[in-house]
């Protein structure tokens, strides 16, 4: 995309992908009609969970111990994220976190004492290279404003950095899933929700999770827009 294209983009007011209305990326009544809530269900093998907890028997693999998923990843919901992530629209930041936000607050009533600190799952930097931006940053930052809480952006993707030897790629890989917390301090005690946009196997998201535990946090809760069936 060139600089103009991206100014464009910017500039243009975003119009809703399912109805055409101008204002917002995905209307509220677009967004009632076609993201189907994901329920009270554990984030990784799908099964009826109240409070939208980790399942027992996912709870071995060292996953948060509640994760709210807006919606499962199909039609609208994976259209929204394409413009978003690919399509550089970024005003779809706050239609996505706005149901993110919408998603927690319906499920986490009376969690929301515990002063979470919000923390994105960090993108991969050859991805931040391509798209120009980093959206689970962006996104951290509008759930921590909807929601009034602190956003910190503690966590470092590892095997990232030019590794030499001839095992490069055999670590490249082990670490290609792997974070570390950049500021122990900040994240010791506290109560983390993790922010993620998409999720599949859920490795990445239980890799950010032992990252932090690792460091002491307090508790790892999670929120994330959509699961990969
Ligand atoms: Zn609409
Ligand atoms: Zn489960």
């Amino acid at each position: 995309m060139s600089v103009l294209e991206h100014v464009i983009t910017w500039l243009a007011p975003p119009t809703c992908i399912s109805c055409g209305k101008e204002g917002l990326s995905l209307c509220g009544g677009c967004a009632d009609g076609h993201i189907t809530p994901f329920g009270e269900r554990c984030w990784r093998c799908n099964k009826l969970s109240g409070g939208s907890r980790t399942c027992q028997s996912c709870r071995h693999t060292g996953a948060p111990g509640r994760v709210w998923v807006t919606t499962n990843y199909e039609s609208t919901a994976r259209n929204l994220l394409s413009l978003y992530k690919f399509g550089q629209q970024r005003a779809a930041s706050q239609v996505i976190a706005g149901l993110m936000s919408e998603t927690f607050m319906r499920g986490a009533e009376g969690f929301v004492a515990k002063e979470y600190i919000v923390v994105p799952v960090p993108t991969a930097t050859a991805r931040i290279r391509e798209r120009g931006f980093d959206h689970t940053d962006l996104l951290a930052r509008d759930i921590a404003l909807k929601l009034k809480l602190r956003n910190i952006n503690s966590l470092r993707r590892l095997g990232q950095t030019r590794q030499l030897g001839a095992k490069r790629e055999e670590r490249l890989a082990q670490l290609a899933d792997s974070f570390a917390v950049k500021n122990q301090r900040l994240v010791q005690g506290r109560n983390i929700l993790l922010i993620d946009d998409v999720v599949t196997t859920g490795g990445t998201m239980i890799a950010a999770t032992k990252a932090l535990r690792a460091a002491d946090a307090k508790s790892v809760d999670a929120a994330i827009f959509a699961k990969k069936l």
